[in-house]
């Protein structure tokens, strides 16, 4: 399945595969959330079935291994569990694998993700293979930051660029596919700073208001600021990248409706913010989102975080 806000990327793909014009390499580039990797799955899919339909059909002997995980001239390269780096060993291992003959599909096909965790020498050795393509292989590289990514590597692939999609048009396979009523809909949308899979993911999980729980949080601190401990342990449960993501938005909501001169429906209406104040808490809500990836102690960041927050109503 095609996710609706896809559609003109898979069409592009396969006019290009019926004419014989498709690159042998191609990157997805895009946001988290946004549907690259399943796109990606798609094409990996049709690359390799044997039957000449507009999609993979699910019922030849080679999707029939895909689906089973097994299959021979599919290559997932990917970095492995002990770390974030895809290695130059496993490129080299690719390359090699790709001179090899085909077992079951009319060509091999590599699928390189997140591409931007290749370091210099996984990507100098790759780049050796876009130069000189390996006989029918495709390699479809899905990559979210492709700034990390050397330009030689970028200008040998062909470019499928995922846009932040229209909200109408997600709004409507969010109601259908979850079945929830508009409000729901749309607070997770904006929850999710837009991003169609993980606003769905949230109206799957059964905590799926956590943002209005982030937004209930703040509230309380206004008025109990010495709840800190206690309202930093109910929010550690929901997850670092979510809560700090969450955090940022509750703060840029604010700044906006301060500005604008406005109040907002879930704070106590005298509650006296300062656009200063507000901007640098944003700010340090975003740096320790990508902080969560370190070691560092995220309780301590949090409680750090809501302290400064609970200030403003000394302000
Ligand atoms: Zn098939």
């Amino acid at each position: 399945m095609i996710y609706p806000w896809l559609t003109a990327h898979w069409d592009f793909f396969t006019q290009r595969l019926e004419q014989s014009r498709l690159a042998h390499a191609l990157m997805i580039e895009g946001p988290d959330g946004g549907g690259k990797n399943a796109l990606a799955a798609a094409m990996v899919a049709r690359l390799l079935c044997t039957e000449n339909e507009p999609e993979a059909c699910g019922r030849c002997f080679s999707c029939k291994l895909l689906a089973g995980g097994a299959h021979p001239d599919r290559f997932d390269i990917q970095p492995e569990e002990d770390s974030t780096v895809i290695k130059v060993d496993q490129v080299r291992e690719l390359i090699a694998s790709l001179n090899l003959t085909c077992s079951v599909s009319q060509r091999k096909v590599a699928y390189i993700h997140p591409a931007q965790n290749m370091n210099m020498a996984s990507a100098n050795a790759l780049l050796k293979c876009l130069e000189e393509p390996v006989g029918d292989a495709v390699l479809i590289l899905v990559c979210s930051e492709p700034s990390r990514l050397p330009v030689t590597i970028r200008s040998r692939c062909q470019s499928i660029v995922i846009h932040e999609p229209d909200a109408g048009l997600v709004l409507q396979w969010l109601k259908e596919t979850s079945a929830r009523p508009e409000a729901d809909v749309s607070m997770a949308l904006a929850a999710a700073g837009g991003s169609p899979l993980r606003a769905a993911s949230y109206l799957q999980a059964p905590e799926s208001n956590a943002y209005g729980q982030v937004q209930e949080a703040l509230a309380t601190l206004l008025t109990r600021p010495a709840a800190v401990s206690q309202v930093s342990t109910g929010l550690a449960k929901l997850g670092p990248d979510d809560l700090w993501r969450w955090l940022s938005m509750c703060v840029t909501e604010l700044v906006k409706s301060v500005m604008g001169g406005k109040g907002t429906n879930w704070l106590p209406a005298d509650s006296r913010l300062q656009v200063t104040s507000l901007l640098a808490l944003q700010q340090q809500a975003d740096l320790n989102r990508r902080l969560s990836a370190s070691p560092i102690r995220g309780d301590l960041l949090l409680q750090d975080w809501l302290i400064r927050w609970a200030e403003q109503s000394f302000q």
